[in-house]
């Protein structure tokens, strides 16, 4: 097959799509003005905010005055979880509940909190990478603030429970926030029928530009601020704000959100014959369950083959994805998403994460599908440890 490029890591980040920029243009240059600005200029860029914040709560099933803007998901995490404790720690409310699978940008901040002496439970996932909501009922005490529970997972794709999650805490009164950044434009998301009192977004992941995000935070929650200065984003996240990046997110999220069973529709059997046809390969694995995933997800251990060569070879082939095993965040342990899942180190070092958008065509998965054979009869040739594996017969997967 002739060489293509294909770029299958839309979990990482994604292009700005040419919609959105050419929405964004006028806001580098034509309209500059500072929003909190007396003159016209500072106004009709005031009026462009509050537009754009309409569109995104319209995305989500939300008020606009519920919605702040942030400098991504990463910013929104932090902000909810920790605004919410300094909040609940003044009525005795110490504890959080998570899970060991959610986004460093989550995992993190609580760390960060048990040293401030917050207790954290980290709840548990099951093989096939899903949450159980009466795992979370159970964990919930009488000092619990927040629940924190990522509505899909960036490596392995899979979609929790979140209206069932949502209507736990709701009748246990404990807040509880979704890290959103892979479920938006992805899954139809209702903030008040599924419960959700606050929710991370950000535009890198859906056609927007990095550094752009959003929290949704119900109304009647008094967040404090994680960021003080001036008076923006109604007086609760302070920096004068990112005009044209707030412009593409409005743009991105309406278009992301416009046609979601059309893009579960085209996507979901390109994406199960990569799968299907990766799995003909013996000693391989489906990570994540494959109902309850996304649709532009797969995430495939091979055993006998090491997660950065693989990339390597993918990449001299034109394939640009990513893998499990960490050695992107300059360490060599294996992911903690796959760890979570109950895999070996050795098969979680061995793993591929394609993950593609809507432009994604069925030449894209063949050309995918008759590279990864290849490449990974290469790498097993030259592996002692496939060797090893061979010899003795082992079943790894
Ligand atoms: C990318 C990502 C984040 C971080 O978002 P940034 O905008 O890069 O800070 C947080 N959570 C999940 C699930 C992500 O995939």
């Amino acid at each position: 097959m002739k060489k293509r490029f294909i770029y299958a890591d839309h979990a990482a980040t994604t292009p700005v799509s040419d919609a959105v920029l050419q929405e964004m243009l006028p806001y580098f240059q034509t309209h500059f003005g500072n929003p909190s600005s007396i003159y016209a200029k500072g106004r009709e860029n005031e009026r462009a905010i509050m537009d754009a914040r309409a569109r995104v709560a319209a995305c989500l099933g939300a008020q606009p005055g519920e919605i702040f803007f942030t400098a991504g998901g990463s910013e929104s995490d932090n902000w909810a979880i920790k605004g919410t404790a300094i909040q609940l720690a003044a009525q005795g409310k110490k504890h959080i509940i998570t899970s060991v699978f959610e986004h460093h940008a989550v995992l993190h901040t609580c760390e960060f909190l048990e040293k401030q002496g917050f207790s954290v439970t980290y709840l548990p996932v099951s093989p096939e990478g899903l949450i159980d909501p009466a795992d979370v009922e159970k964990a919930i005490c009488e000092d619990t603030a927040l629940v924190t529970i990522m509505y899909a997972n960036n490596e392995i794709g899979t979609i929790q429970p979140i209206a069932e999650i949502g209507a736990i805490c709701k009748a246990h009164g404990v807040l509880f926030h979704t890290d959103a950044v892979q479920a938006v434009g992805n899954v139809e998301i209702d903030v008040k029928a599924q419960n959700i009192d606050m929710l991370s977004l950000s535009g890198h992941k859906l056609h927007a530009p990095k550094g752009v995000g959003a929290l949704y935070v119900r109304k009647g929650i008094r967040l404090p601020n994680l960021i003080h200065g001036g008076g923006q984003e109604m007086g609760r996240r302070a920096g004068t704000e990112n005009v044209p990046g707030i412009i593409g997110l409005a743009k991105a999220m309406e278009l992301a959100t416009a046609d979601i069973p059309g893009k579960i529709a085209k996507l979901t059997p390109l994406r199960n014959k990569i799968i299907d046809g990766i799995l003909k390969i013996e000693q391989t694995r489906l990570n994540g369950d494959r109902e309850h995933r996304l649709c532009g997800n797969v995430n495939i251990s091979i055993v006998g083959v090491e997660g950065e060569s693989l990339l390597l070879m993918l990449d001299n082939f034109g394939v640009a994805a990513s893998s499990g095993s960490a050695c992107t965040s300059g360490s060599l342990d294996p992911s903690h998403v796959l760890l979570s899942l109950g895999l070996k180190h050795e098969v979680a070092h061995g793993s591929l994460r394609l993950s593609f958008g809507e432009e994604f065509t069925e030449e894209d998965a063949d050309y995918i599908l008759s590279v990864i054979p290849q490449v990974v009869d290469r790498l097993r040739a030259m592996s002692p440890m496939w060797e090893t594996i061979v010899k003795e017969g082992r079943k790894l997967v």
